[in-house]
């Protein structure tokens, strides 16, 4: 703990409340106990108990931390953003587990759904009792999420669902799935109950990021829901980019703690390892490389801090996520690949975290929008004119 304390050169602690330091420390410690003793292993065998991670999440109010009422805990984004550092300094993929829950399928069914769904579902989610996925990218279609091929085609008062979605972190535990298709007009959503038949979810395999979470491919195969299942408020594709606006927001904290838990390791290890009768953070080399990092961490958290400060204002826009989810987790990559060249061949060993995180965050690099994307929107907004197609 001391050591997090030396990373804090600027005493950004201090911009923060009681409370807000508080939750910090909670979910420190819980990840500290519940998830960093183990979760090499799960890395290691590519898998991670999903569910039973998710009932402690639960517990500890982090699954839709910063939705109100329907039994989630009303936090505010400052709060939501630190829960989302401490996750990820201990794995990107348990991190992605509670932002896919409770800033994708949550909030879209907090923010699009009816009544009658956001009493069904919200309470069980924000337990940890129900787990939900997100399925917006499909095979063909990933950063253009506008030419999906699934489709929803209404039948009588029913809606049936056709097509396939990819990549759904939590889509093989999940018990429901918010499903994104095209329409007779335009993009809707759905909350399927991931036992109706025709729904099927398999685990991707031979991951080599985010092993320890669950990614699943899934069919559709003719799924027949009542009316009730879509998400009435939800017109167009605006609806799932604004969920993904949300999750964006966790994950510019979240790359933070990735970066953070490398920078701390590889400053242990450069004080403590000895070559040419003194120890590697001697050398001045590896100080410009400690400082640098330390730099770009800081830098990166003002940025985090800002656009959560904006967020609990009502001010954050989708462009300034864009900036906050490009810049940290382009340096947080850096940092976790400078780290690894400081810990010499120790760097490649899964006895240390720092190689997972690097791999991890190629993961987060993509997800939620590629950087390519978020240069894209950036420059959109700068020049007015959009380069997307
Ligand atoms: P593509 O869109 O094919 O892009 C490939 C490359 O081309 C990228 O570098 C991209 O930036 C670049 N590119 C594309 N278009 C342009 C352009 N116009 N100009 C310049 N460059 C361009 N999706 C979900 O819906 N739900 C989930 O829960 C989910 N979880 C995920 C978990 C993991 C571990 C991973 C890896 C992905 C997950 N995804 C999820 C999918 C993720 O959102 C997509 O992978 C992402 O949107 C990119 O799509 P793609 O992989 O099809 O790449």
């Amino acid at each position: 703990l001391d050591r997090l304390a030396a990373l804090d050169l600027l005493n950004l602690d201090a911009l923060h409340s009681d409370e807000e330091m508080q939750i910090r420390d909670v979910v420190r410690r819980m990840t500290g106990e519940r998830v960093r003793p183990f979760v090499a292993d799960w890395y290691e065998q590519g898998r991670a108990p999903v569910r039973e991670l998710m009932k402690e999440f639960g517990t500890l109010g982090l699954l839709g931390m910063h939705l109100s009422g329907y039994g989630c805990p009303g936090a505010s984004a400052v709060a939501y953003g630190l829960a989302c550092l401490e996750l990820e300094a201990a794995d990107s993929g348990v991190r992605s587990m509670v932002s896919v829950q409770g800033s994708l399928a949550m909030y879209a069914i907090w923010r699009y759904g009816s009544e009658e769904q956001k009493r069904e579902w919200l309470p069980s989610m924000a337990a940890g009792e129900s787990v939900g996925c997100f399925g917006l990218t499909e095979p063909d279609h990933g950063s253009d999420p506008a030419s999906m091929v699934t489709r929803a085609r209404p039948d009588g008062d029913d809606w049936v669902l056709s097509g396939g979605k990819m990549w759904i972190t939590n889509a093989p535990v999940a018990d429901v799935a918010v499903i994104w298709a095209r329409g007779p007009e335009g993009v809707l959503g759905f909350v399927v109950p991931t036992g109706t038949p025709g729904f099927t979810a398999r685990e991707i395999g031979h991951k080599m990021s985010l092993r320890a979470s669950s990614t699943g491919e899934i069919v559709l195969d003719e799924v027949r829901l009542p009316a009730s299942a879509r998400l009435p408020e939800a017109r167009g594709l605006r609806a799932p980019l604004s969920c993904l606006t949300q999750a964006r927001y966790g994950i510019v904290w979240g790359a933070l703690g990735a970066a953070r838990d490398c920078l701390s390791v590889a400053l242990d290890y450069a004080l403590s390892r000895e070559q040419f009768g003194r120890p590697l953070a001697g050398f001045q080399l590896t100080q410009e490389k400690l400082a640098d990092m330390a730099l770009e961490l800081q830098k990166g958290y003002l940025l985090a801090l800002h656009l959560g400060r904006r967020a609990d204002a009502g001010s954050m826009t989708p462009e300034q996520v864009s900036v906050g989810k490009l810049n940290n987790v382009r340096e947080a990559i850096a940092i976790a690949r400078q780290c690894r060249t400081i810990l010499g061949a120790n760097g490649i060993s899964g006895e240390y975290p720092i190689l997972r995180h690097a791999n991890n965050l190629e993961s987060v690099l993509t997800y939620e929008g590629t950087s390519e994307i978020h240069q894209l929107v950036i420059g959109q907004k700068l020049t007015g004119l959009s380069a997307f197609a």
